[in-house]
């Protein structure tokens, strides 16, 4: 964009700090973008412009003006940034990217919710002595049931793991039964060739040993 960007001449702070700019100064700010030739170029831009380096988590830019729009706080968990997104498509004239919302990972209560018993998270390990694995939603190993019970009643949705797509590809259980039954054929043969030369192998051992 550079020097066709009426902003890079700009001496408006509200440019790139809004929350802290006037409203008159978003306002005139806002009127340059309208009149801005490089506006599209600039929505497309500010759409990916909060993402991570290695485009891991794509979101929209945060805390700046751009396209003529204040962009907001936060990353996609925050509900401002739809519509602001949705305006900056238009302008761009694509469709709002797929942000991904970061949802806080679930972390266990200590106890388990059914017995109160002391749990730790899951482990390979060894559980010590008075205390329950953690299975799931906050319920140990130790009531299981119970959560089933739970799960049934408020019909609460599982969360399952999702499922491995290259694992049931069909040519990847066809290759897994190709295998299987090359396996088979291997063992078949060295099972013949074995009774077929095992009794020498062993009278000429034995004989070598006699
Ligand atoms: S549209 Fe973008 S490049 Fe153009 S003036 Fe506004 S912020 Fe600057
Ligand atoms: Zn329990």
């Amino acid at each position: 964009m550079g020097e066709s960007a009426p902003c890079h001449r700009s001496k408006n702070k509200a440019f790139i700090n809004p929350y802290g700019a006037h409203d008159r100064s978003i306002r005139a700010a806002q009127k340059m973008c309208s009149q801005c030739p490089v506006i599209r170029e600039c929505a497309l831009e500010a759409l990916r412009s909060g993402s991570t380096l290695d485009d891991s988590i794509v979101t929209l830019g945060r805390e700046v003006i751009a396209a003529g729009h204040v962009l907001p706080k936060g990353d996609a968990s925050n509900d401002d940034v739809w519509p602001v997104a949705r305006k900056l498509a238009k302008i761009a004239r694509v469709r709002p990217p797929a942000y991904v919302v970061s949802r806080p990972r679930f972390r266990p209560p200590s106890q388990c919710r059914e017995c109160g018993r002391p749990m730790v998270p899951w482990t390979r390990g060894e559980v010590p002595e008075g205390m329950a694995m953690h299975y799931a939603q906050g319920w140990g190993q130790c009531c299981r049931s119970a959560y089933r019970m739970h799960r049934e009643v408020r019909e609460v949705p599982v969360t399952r793991k999702p499922v491995d797509r290259k694992r049931h590809h069909p040519e990847t259980a066809r290759a897994r039964a190709a295998t299987a039954a090359r396996r088979a054929t291997n063992c078949l043969r060295t099972s013949e060739l074995s009774t077929a030369t095992g009794g020498e192998d062993r009278s000429g051992a034995t004989g070598a040993g006699g």
